[in-house]
């Protein structure tokens, strides 16, 4: 890389797959002086003994409805939030005062706690272990969708790192289950079919082809056979057989990265056991790669997949389910509240690019 300084970058960008959502990428502002106060630094002790998901403490949480693995001492435990979100149905019909709409907020708000060990991030934990868990999120959210024809969509997220949310430093991640789709999912799913509509393709598929079209292949000159590939798609962060992460062209989040299935998929609970280890190191690489550059990433994920209901049946062909991994940052000023127009002072490309720049094989426990 030159020692040139990079000129400023300030244009708009609209989110290719949500048009109605767009961002102001503005470098000039990364320049101006940042909150003297840092964030609270994430919690990196093993074990907690004031702390109710610490292992000993099962007493101090609802029980479990979920452990991994079903007998000995468990790996990853799912039980009932104490503060829900949504609740039990209060069998009260929805009401509309004037203009002002009620919804019954029925549904289930479930706390997974992911590891036995308290401040223990993603990437430190093994592949596997990680590859459980999503297998647990899977089974779960199988489970609410079988347990209750209502709900429409079940909402999977992680808030890791006081910075991003979380009130209990103990790692874990949620499911909500909601009798409603979201309304950036819903968002998703018909300006993507709007696309499928008119291009007779996945809008995501398009993304990542674009995303890959700069990858390299060096052949040996004299046999023909490839000698490397190189990977310098200028938006690709990490690349699994079965997966792919990538910077969005129209980030809203400065280290925001997306992780999509390379093959089109709809549905995340179609998501196979053989590949499952894949997303899980995709999903370690990249965050342990978020961690180098921020010096302990603190970050909210979320799955958007196709939603549990006949409205959206048709969509199968034109969404594809991901992860969106927000990195926290900077908080959202009355400028971002006011316009809906998210601020970005890291371009997307230079993100990408020293995202890739971390060397893995230089981070202890890595391989
Ligand atoms: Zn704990
Ligand atoms: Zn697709
Ligand atoms: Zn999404």
């Amino acid at each position: 890389m030159s020692n040139e300084k990079e000129p400023f970058v300030r244009e708009i960008r609209i989110n290719p797959v949500v048009p109605q959502e767009s961002v102001l990428v503005s470098t000039e502002r990364g320049q101006r002086p940042k909150r003297a106060e840092a964030p609270a630094p994430r919690d990196n002790r093993s074990h907690v003994e004031s702390c109710p998901f610490c292992s000993g403490n099962e007493d101090r949480t609802p029980p479990a409805i979920f452990t991994y693995p079903e007998n000995g001492p468990w790996e990853i435990r799912i039980v009932e939030n104490l503060y829900p979100v949504l609740g039990d149905d209060r069998n009260h019909p929805n009401l509309s005062l004037g203009l002002q709409q009620i919804i019954d907020g029925y549904g289930r708000h479930e706390v997974v706690i992911d590891h036995n060990q308290h401040g223990v991030g993603i990437s430190d934990m093994s592949t596997v272990h990680v590859a459980n868990l999503f297998a647990a999120f899977r089974q779960r959210t199988e489970d609410l969708f079988a347990a209750d024809p209502r709900l429409r969509y079940v909402l999977i997220f992680k808030n890791f790192g006081p910075a991003a949310g979380a009130s209990i430093a103990h790692t874990h991640s949620q499911l909500v289950a909601m009798p409603v789709v979201p309304e950036n999912v819903h968002a998703e799913l018909v300006s993507s079919r709007d696309y499928f509509g008119k291009h007779y393709r996945c809008i995501f598929c398009t993304l990542i082809d674009e995303a890959l079209s700069f990858e390299t292949t060096i052949y040996d000159r004299a046999s023909g056979e490839v000698r490397r590939r190189i990977d310098v798609g200028q938006y690709v962060v990490e690349r699994g057989e079965h997966f792919i992460a990538i910077k969005p062209f129209a980030s809203r989040f400065e280290w925001e990265v997306h992780i999509l299935p390379l093959n089109h998929e709809a549905d995340f609970l179609a998501l196979r056991a053989d590949s499952m280890a894949d997303l899980a190191s995709v999903l370690q690489r990249t965050l342990a790669r978020l961690d180098q550059v921020l010096g302990g990433a603190q970050y909210n994920f979320f799955v958007h997949t196709l939603p549990h209901d006949p409205m959206y049946a048709d969509c199968r062909a034109s969404y594809h389910w991901h992860i969106e991994i927000c990195p926290r940052t900077e908080i959202p000023s009355g400028f971002e509240l006011g316009s809906g127009l998210f601020v970005n002072t890291v371009s997307p490309e230079e993100a990408a690019q020293r995202l890739r720049d971390v060397n893995l094989d230089d981070i202890p426990g890595n391989s």
